[in-house]
């Protein structure tokens, strides 16, 4: 027999009591999600952030899936084939799911799944949930939640771009892709972004 050599098994479990061992491909999906906490808790911002989160989705209030098929190949048409898809952020007031798509690069995942994790950790994103909201007080509430989830979503990229080896390279080569990863939006761009209607 051969002794000596590990099963797939044997190898999955050291990868994840271990990832730290293996290199981060960020232009590749991610082997698991464990390698997107992995890559944003290499950042104090996300780590503090993954800090909070982590108990939402151990008890199960917050799951994060893929997107379903069909809703991947209607975001494909609408934003064409060269943009990420980014992650979304549900909830009924009581549960909540994160979507996002798992083909999409490891590098790439890390700050849209952040920028959901702010909301999931947001009361006022709950509450817009279930409502009683007028759609104006509700569009309010989401600007405030969308500047405030691109902000740490820029300081993390910032961080990330700081402290990973490899990491600066690989967003600057995303450039042309999706406008934003990059930049630090201001409320007016977050406005333009989703067409909220501010009384
Ligand atoms: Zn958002």
């Amino acid at each position: 027999m051969q002794q000596n050599q590990k099963s797939p098994q044997t190898h999955l479990q050291q990868t994840l009591k271990n990832p730290k061992s293996q290199t981060m491909d960020f232009n590749a999906a991610p082997r698991n999600l464990d390698e997107v906490f992995e890559l944003i808790s290499r950042s104090p911002s996300g780590y503090r952030v993954l800090e909070r989160f982590r108990p939402l989705h151990q008890q199960g209030k917050v799951a994060i899936q893929p997107y379903p098929l069909e809703v991947v190949a209607r975001l494909r048409e609408a934003i064409g084939p060269d943009q990420p898809i980014g992650a979304s952020f549900v909830n009924d007031g009581t549960t909540g799911t994160i979507y996002l798509d798992p083909a999409s690069p490891l590098g790439i995942l890390a700050p849209f799944l952040l920028h959901e994790m702010v909301h999931a950790l947001d009361q006022d994103v709950w509450r817009a949930g279930v409502g009683p909201q007028s759609p104006e007080e509700r569009d309010e509430t989401m600007l405030l939640a969308e500047t405030g989830a691109f902000e740490l979503q820029h300081t993390v990229i910032q961080e990330l771009c700081a402290q990973v080896p490899g990491y600066r390279e690989f967003m600057s080569a995303q450039s042309q892709r999706a406008r934003i990863l990059h930049e630090k939006l201001t409320s007016e761009d977050v406005v333009a972004l989703y067409g909220f209607k501010i009384a």
